[in-house]
Protein backbone atom coordinates (compact mmCIF):
# COMPACT_ATOMS: atom_id res chain seq x y z
CA UNK A 1 0.00 0.00 0.00
CA UNK A 2 1.14 3.58 -0.83
CA UNK A 3 1.17 5.99 1.31
CA UNK A 4 -0.51 9.18 0.70
CA UNK A 5 1.39 12.40 1.26
CA UNK A 6 -1.37 13.76 4.10
CA UNK A 7 -0.51 10.02 5.52
CA UNK A 8 3.29 11.09 6.04
CA UNK A 9 2.48 14.21 7.47
CA UNK A 10 0.64 12.97 9.76
CA UNK A 11 2.52 10.67 10.99
CA UNK A 12 4.88 13.25 11.25
CA UNK A 13 3.03 15.31 13.53
CA UNK A 14 2.56 12.31 16.25
CA UNK A 15 6.60 11.85 15.79
CA UNK A 16 7.19 15.31 16.30
CA UNK A 17 4.83 15.50 19.72
CA UNK A 18 6.58 12.77 21.05
CA UNK A 19 10.07 14.12 20.05
CA UNK A 20 9.03 17.07 21.95
CA UNK A 21 6.99 15.58 24.91
CA UNK A 22 10.62 14.53 25.19
CA UNK A 23 12.29 18.19 26.12
CA UNK A 24 9.46 19.33 27.79
CA UNK A 25 8.72 18.75 31.62
CA UNK A 26 5.78 16.83 32.26
CA UNK A 27 4.23 19.77 34.23
CA UNK A 28 4.35 22.36 31.32
CA UNK A 29 1.52 21.64 28.91
CA UNK A 30 2.20 21.49 25.24
CA UNK A 31 -0.41 23.95 23.29
CA UNK A 32 -0.58 23.38 19.38
CA UNK A 33 -0.84 27.10 18.11
CA UNK A 34 -2.50 25.64 15.14
CA UNK A 35 -3.08 28.99 12.58
CA UNK A 36 -3.25 28.29 9.03
CA UNK A 37 -3.57 24.27 9.66
CA UNK A 38 -6.16 21.57 8.21
CA UNK A 39 -9.06 20.43 10.30
CA UNK A 40 -6.63 16.99 8.99
CA UNK A 41 -3.73 18.56 11.04
CA UNK A 42 -5.20 19.30 14.21
CA UNK A 43 -6.87 16.14 14.67
CA UNK A 44 -3.88 14.44 13.84
CA UNK A 45 -2.24 16.74 17.06
CA UNK A 46 -5.24 15.70 19.03
CA UNK A 47 -4.62 12.17 18.77
CA UNK A 48 -1.22 12.33 19.42
CA UNK A 49 -2.29 13.46 22.83
CA UNK A 50 -2.11 17.33 22.51
CA UNK A 51 -5.26 18.31 23.92
CA UNK A 52 -4.84 22.25 23.87
CA UNK A 53 -4.99 23.98 20.72
CA UNK A 54 -4.69 27.87 20.50
CA UNK A 55 -6.30 30.54 17.59
CA UNK A 56 -5.80 33.53 16.46
CA UNK A 57 -8.33 34.34 14.57
CA UNK A 58 -12.10 33.39 15.66
CA UNK A 59 -13.29 33.05 11.98
CA UNK A 60 -10.24 30.52 11.55
CA UNK A 61 -11.18 28.28 14.55
CA UNK A 62 -14.71 28.15 14.68
CA UNK A 63 -14.97 25.58 12.22
CA UNK A 64 -12.06 23.53 13.46
CA UNK A 65 -14.04 23.95 16.55
CA UNK A 66 -17.29 22.84 15.74
CA UNK A 67 -15.61 19.94 13.87
CA UNK A 68 -13.60 18.52 16.89
CA UNK A 69 -15.25 19.76 19.77
CA UNK A 70 -14.57 19.51 23.23
CA UNK A 71 -11.96 16.30 23.38
CA UNK A 72 -9.80 19.88 23.12
CA UNK A 73 -9.37 22.42 25.47
CA UNK A 74 -9.33 25.92 23.02
CA UNK A 75 -7.07 29.34 23.88
CA UNK A 76 -7.35 32.08 21.88
CA UNK A 77 -3.71 33.49 21.72
CA UNK A 78 -4.13 36.14 18.83
CA UNK A 79 -5.12 39.70 19.43
CA UNK A 80 -8.99 39.94 20.03
CA UNK A 81 -11.01 43.12 19.03
CA UNK A 82 -13.99 43.87 21.49
CA UNK A 83 -16.70 43.20 18.75
CA UNK A 84 -15.77 39.69 18.63
CA UNK A 85 -15.68 39.24 22.65
CA UNK A 86 -19.21 37.67 21.78
CA UNK A 87 -18.50 34.79 19.70
CA UNK A 88 -15.14 34.91 21.99
CA UNK A 89 -16.95 33.90 24.80
CA UNK A 90 -18.99 31.62 22.99
CA UNK A 91 -16.26 28.95 21.39
CA UNK A 92 -13.10 29.54 23.30
CA UNK A 93 -12.03 27.71 26.93
CA UNK A 94 -9.40 30.02 27.80
CA UNK A 95 -8.61 33.90 26.41
CA UNK A 96 -4.65 34.09 26.56
CA UNK A 97 -5.00 38.04 25.50
CA UNK A 98 -6.31 40.31 27.43
CA UNK A 99 -4.82 43.63 26.95
CA UNK A 100 -7.50 46.60 28.55
CA UNK A 101 -10.13 46.98 30.66
CA UNK A 102 -12.39 47.52 27.70
CA UNK A 103 -11.63 44.18 26.58
CA UNK A 104 -12.29 42.68 29.81
CA UNK A 105 -15.30 44.54 30.62
CA UNK A 106 -16.93 43.25 27.18
CA UNK A 107 -15.37 39.55 28.20
CA UNK A 108 -17.20 39.86 31.69
CA UNK A 109 -20.88 41.00 29.71
CA UNK A 110 -20.73 38.36 27.34
CA UNK A 111 -19.61 35.64 29.86
CA UNK A 112 -22.57 36.71 31.92
CA UNK A 113 -24.87 36.20 29.40
CA UNK A 114 -23.93 32.71 28.48
CA UNK A 115 -23.26 32.24 32.44
CA UNK A 116 -19.94 30.77 32.07
CA UNK A 117 -16.94 32.01 33.99
CA UNK A 118 -13.84 32.46 31.41
CA UNK A 119 -10.40 31.51 32.56
CA UNK A 120 -7.78 34.36 31.04
CA UNK A 121 -4.41 35.25 30.49
CA UNK A 122 -3.02 38.79 30.45
CA UNK A 123 -0.97 39.18 27.77
CA UNK A 124 2.36 41.29 28.64
CA UNK A 125 4.34 43.78 25.64
CA UNK A 126 7.34 42.25 27.54
CA UNK A 127 9.52 44.31 25.08
CA UNK A 128 7.85 47.85 25.32
CA UNK A 129 6.86 48.10 21.95
CA UNK A 130 4.66 50.47 20.92
CA UNK A 131 3.98 48.32 17.57
CA UNK A 132 3.11 45.19 19.64
CA UNK A 133 -0.13 44.59 21.44
CA UNK A 134 -0.21 43.75 25.51
CA UNK A 135 -0.47 45.64 28.28
CA UNK A 136 3.08 47.19 29.52
CA UNK A 137 4.66 45.26 32.19
CA UNK A 138 4.16 48.47 34.49
CA UNK A 139 0.34 48.17 33.75
CA UNK A 140 -0.47 44.90 34.35
CA UNK A 141 -1.21 45.31 38.09
CA UNK A 142 -3.59 47.82 38.08
CA UNK A 143 -5.43 46.34 34.95
CA UNK A 144 -5.38 42.97 37.52
CA UNK A 145 -6.49 44.72 40.36
CA UNK A 146 -9.53 46.34 38.46
CA UNK A 147 -10.29 42.80 36.49
CA UNK A 148 -10.46 41.28 39.85
CA UNK A 149 -14.34 42.76 40.44
CA UNK A 150 -15.08 41.04 37.44
CA UNK A 151 -17.30 38.01 37.72
CA UNK A 152 -17.85 36.03 34.70
CA UNK A 153 -14.00 36.31 34.24
CA UNK A 154 -11.16 34.56 36.30
CA UNK A 155 -7.84 36.07 35.54
CA UNK A 156 -5.30 32.56 35.79
CA UNK A 157 -1.95 34.04 34.85
CA UNK A 158 -0.09 35.81 32.08
CA UNK A 159 0.98 35.59 28.79
CA UNK A 160 3.68 36.72 26.28
CA UNK A 161 4.96 36.98 22.63
CA UNK A 162 8.44 38.24 22.57
CA UNK A 163 10.84 37.55 19.31
CA UNK A 164 9.51 34.67 17.68
CA UNK A 165 13.04 34.92 15.24
CA UNK A 166 16.46 35.36 15.41
CA UNK A 167 18.56 33.87 18.64
CA UNK A 168 16.65 32.13 21.45
CA UNK A 169 18.63 33.40 24.46
CA UNK A 170 17.66 36.96 23.01
CA UNK A 171 14.06 36.36 24.46
CA UNK A 172 15.02 35.34 27.77
CA UNK A 173 14.89 39.10 28.61
CA UNK A 174 11.07 38.84 28.02
CA UNK A 175 10.53 35.86 29.76
CA UNK A 176 11.96 36.99 32.64
CA UNK A 177 9.96 40.31 32.84
CA UNK A 178 6.83 38.49 32.50
CA UNK A 179 7.98 35.62 35.05
CA UNK A 180 8.54 39.02 37.68
CA UNK A 181 5.36 40.90 36.72
CA UNK A 182 3.72 36.94 37.11
CA UNK A 183 5.95 36.47 40.95
CA UNK A 184 4.71 39.95 41.54
CA UNK A 185 0.86 39.40 41.44
CA UNK A 186 0.85 36.05 42.73
CA UNK A 187 2.02 37.44 46.12
CA UNK A 188 -0.40 40.48 46.18
CA UNK A 189 -3.61 37.21 46.30
CA UNK A 190 -6.06 38.81 44.69
CA UNK A 191 -10.00 38.12 44.76
CA UNK A 192 -11.20 36.18 42.13
CA UNK A 193 -7.42 36.15 40.81
CA UNK A 194 -5.23 32.59 40.53
CA UNK A 195 -1.80 33.22 39.13
CA UNK A 196 -1.52 29.84 37.71
CA UNK A 197 -0.54 30.05 34.11
CA UNK A 198 2.57 31.20 32.33
CA UNK A 199 2.09 31.23 28.65
CA UNK A 200 5.55 31.84 27.15
CA UNK A 201 7.91 30.33 24.42
CA UNK A 202 7.28 29.36 20.69
CA UNK A 203 8.97 27.02 18.62
CA UNK A 204 12.82 28.66 18.27
CA UNK A 205 12.72 29.50 22.31
CA UNK A 206 10.22 27.92 24.41
CA UNK A 207 13.25 25.90 25.97
CA UNK A 208 14.86 29.08 27.30
CA UNK A 209 10.92 30.08 28.61
CA UNK A 210 11.16 26.67 30.26
CA UNK A 211 13.97 27.29 32.17
CA UNK A 212 12.29 31.08 33.36
CA UNK A 213 9.48 29.21 34.85
CA UNK A 214 6.61 29.06 32.05
CA UNK A 215 4.30 26.38 32.19
CA UNK A 216 2.16 26.62 28.98
CA UNK A 217 4.46 26.70 25.16
CA UNK A 218 2.56 27.31 22.48
CA UNK A 219 4.19 25.45 19.29
CA UNK A 220 3.32 25.81 15.72
CA UNK A 221 6.28 25.20 13.21
CA UNK A 222 8.09 22.29 15.47
CA UNK A 223 4.94 20.46 15.32
CA UNK A 224 3.25 20.76 11.83
CA UNK A 225 6.52 22.21 9.88
CA UNK A 226 7.00 25.64 8.44
CA UNK A 227 3.96 27.45 7.31
C1 LIG B 1 2.19 31.25 15.69
C2 LIG B 1 2.19 31.47 17.13
C3 LIG B 1 2.90 30.64 18.00
C4 LIG B 1 3.78 29.49 17.50
O1 LIG B 1 4.86 29.97 16.77
P1 LIG B 1 5.89 28.92 16.06
O2 LIG B 1 7.10 29.76 15.87
O3 LIG B 1 5.23 28.50 14.79
O4 LIG B 1 6.07 27.80 17.01
C5 LIG B 1 2.80 30.87 19.36
N1 LIG B 1 2.06 31.88 19.86
C6 LIG B 1 1.36 32.71 19.06
C7 LIG B 1 0.56 33.79 19.67
C8 LIG B 1 1.41 32.53 17.69
O5 LIG B 1 0.72 33.37 16.90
Amino acid sequence: MTLQVNDIQISSIAKAVERIRNTIPPEVLLLAAAKTRSLEEVKAVVRAGVTHIGYNYIQEAIPIIQAVGSTATWHMIGHLQRNKAKLAAQYFDVIETVDSWRLAQALDVRCAELEKTMPVLIEINSGHEPSKTGVMPEEVDKLVERMSALRHIHVEGLMTMGPRFGDPEDSRPYFKTTRQAFERLAAKNLPNVTMRYLSMGMSNSYRIAIEEGTNIVRIGTSLFGER
